[in-house]
């Protein structure tokens, strides 16, 4: 048994909470920009804003007051009772950031709940449409998608899924763009095409009136460690999904809302998609916040044949849009997408000098303020650390030790492999890009000596 299952509460009796955490953590008090503080008096830098949530940063004023200003006057009005000036700003505000014919939007609470709404939308949007067929959703491993059934059907990450995959339709996988690893003699842009083609090579596989729909974070999360592919995959997967009749689907849950230094990672690419799912920093962390972005000539056909069939009660409830279309407002006024890309550039290139210094290091990479390093054995084969040395736990145990929260995850490409993501709030300077990296070197020295890993001189 461990410690988690004889869990205290803070009042010294046994907790009613069950979730699961690699460790205990202290209380929180309170939380303000890029910081947040623990009860105990102790200050973090959240550098990971969260789970890659809190992208305009924590206690943002003209947000609170907003959503003071809306609980004022109701935080909750049914939708089928009352419709909602916040929620038809919001969804206004949403289609601006997108493309012409990219004009419906479909709030939800959360990035799950998104996921499942494109792939019912694609599902209705193909049984009104003539092609009742396809049901299968390809998707990519590793992949984080969502925790509830269909979002998980779709993700790849064997440990969630596996005691669930009786129960449910598990989706074929392809592999993950890992071009970074591939020792070929071929160019990035040439892998990039060849993991495109691995879509292609599954469509046919299942048979092409079967597929429904691809589905793909653009720039990675947290599953991939900010895995951006070659330029070359977007335009391809685009191409194939036409030739097939195969809905693309976008999550950028993670790395969507200004996070990847655009306000959608798509606008990286020429290539776009056909649904969008948003949450995070959407609503960066204010209020449980999602949606689905969708086009009309997708949208109208399904609701000509009797409707969408989902929604959930709290959908579009006017707090979590007036607070949404506050932080909308404040990623505008304070331009935030910009100081994404500007920030990101900035901490990228320094966190690629970490290189120099940690031989362990083998590779830095992302878009935006969405960055991550891979920890391995060898930089040249990119051969991966022991398991048992738990490094992506133990860098962000000795991190958070020293006041500065990162993410971690140990999985890549078909195998294994330690990562951290340093993906702080969207209004991080570069003096608090110098706080980071003190307190991130600091960190690596220590788990070098830990773990017995080199540092050059
Ligand atoms: N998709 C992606 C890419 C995510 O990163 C996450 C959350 N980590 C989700 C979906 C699920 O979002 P939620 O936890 O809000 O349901």
């Amino acid at each position: 048994m461990t410690s988690e299952h004889r869990r205290l509460g803070s009042n010294g009796a046994p907790s009613h909470l069950f979730y699961q955490t690699r460790q205990r953590r202290p209380l929180v008090d309170r939380a303000e920009g890029i910081y947040i503080w623990a009860q105990d008096g102790r200050r973090f830098i959240d550098g990971s804003s969260g789970a890659m949530v809190v992208n305009i940063g924590h206690g943002n004023p003209v947000v609170l007051e907003a959503m003071r200003r809306q609980m004022e006057k109701a935080t909750f009005a049914y939708r089928l009772h009352f419709e909602n000036e916040a929620s038809e700003a919001l969804a206004a505000k949403t289609v601006e950031y997108t493309w012409p014919g990219m004009d419906k939007v479909f709030f939800v609470s959360g990035g799950s709940e998104a996921v499942e709404s494109c792939l019912k939308m694609a599902r209705q949007y193909a049984v009104a449409t003539g092609q009742a067929s396809r049901t299968k959703v390809i998707s990519r491993f590793p992949a984080y998608h969502g925790s509830t059934l269909g979002a998980l059907a779709v993700t790849g990450y064997t440990a969630l899924s596996a005691p669930f995959t009786a129960m449910m339709q598990e989706m074929p996988k392809i592999p993950a763009p890992t071009a970074y690893l591939d020792r070929d003699d071929l160019t990035m842009e040439q892998r990039g095409l060849r993991y495109a083609d691995m879509l292609e090579a599954e469509i046919q596989r299942q048979g092409p009136d079967s597929v429904l729909a691809f589905i793909m974070e653009p720039v990675g999360g947290a599953s991939t460690g900010a895995l951006v592919a070659p330029d070359s995959y977007y335009g391809r997967v685009r191409e194939i999904c036409d030739r097939h009749g195969v809905i693309l689907i976008y999550d950028e849950v993670m790395s969507g809302a200004g996070r990847t230094g655009k306000f959608l990672a798509a606008e990286h690419w020429p290539a776009r998609p056909d649904l969008i799912a948003l949450s995070k920093g959407f609503g960066s962390g204010y209020v449980p916040l999602g949606a689905m972005v969708a086009p009309d000539r997708m949208v109208q056909p399904v609701l000509e044949a009797g409707g969408f069939q989902h929604g959930y009660t709290y959908a579009g409830n006017p707090l979590a849009c007036a607070a949404g279309l506050a932080v909308l407002g404040e990623i505008e006024r304070l331009d935030l997408v910009g100081n994404a890309a500007r920030m990101g550039d900035l901490l990228k290139a320094r966190l690629t000098g970490l290189m120099d210094r940690y031989p362990f290091i083998g590779d830095v990479r992302g878009k935006g303020l969405l960055l991550a390093a891979e920890l391995v054995a060898d930089r040249d084969s990119m051969q991966v650390l022991p398991k048992g040395l738990n490094a992506y736990d133990r860098v962000v145990e000795l991190a958070y030790e020293r006041g500065l929260i990162i993410y971690s995850r140990r999985t890549r490409g078909g195998t294994e492999g330690d990562h951290f993501l340093v993906c702080p709030p969207m209004i991080v300077t570069p003096v608090q890009i110098d706080e980071i990296m003190a307190i991130l070197t600091d960190t690596l020295d220590a788990l070098a000596a830990e773990l017995n890993l080199p540092v050059a001189a």
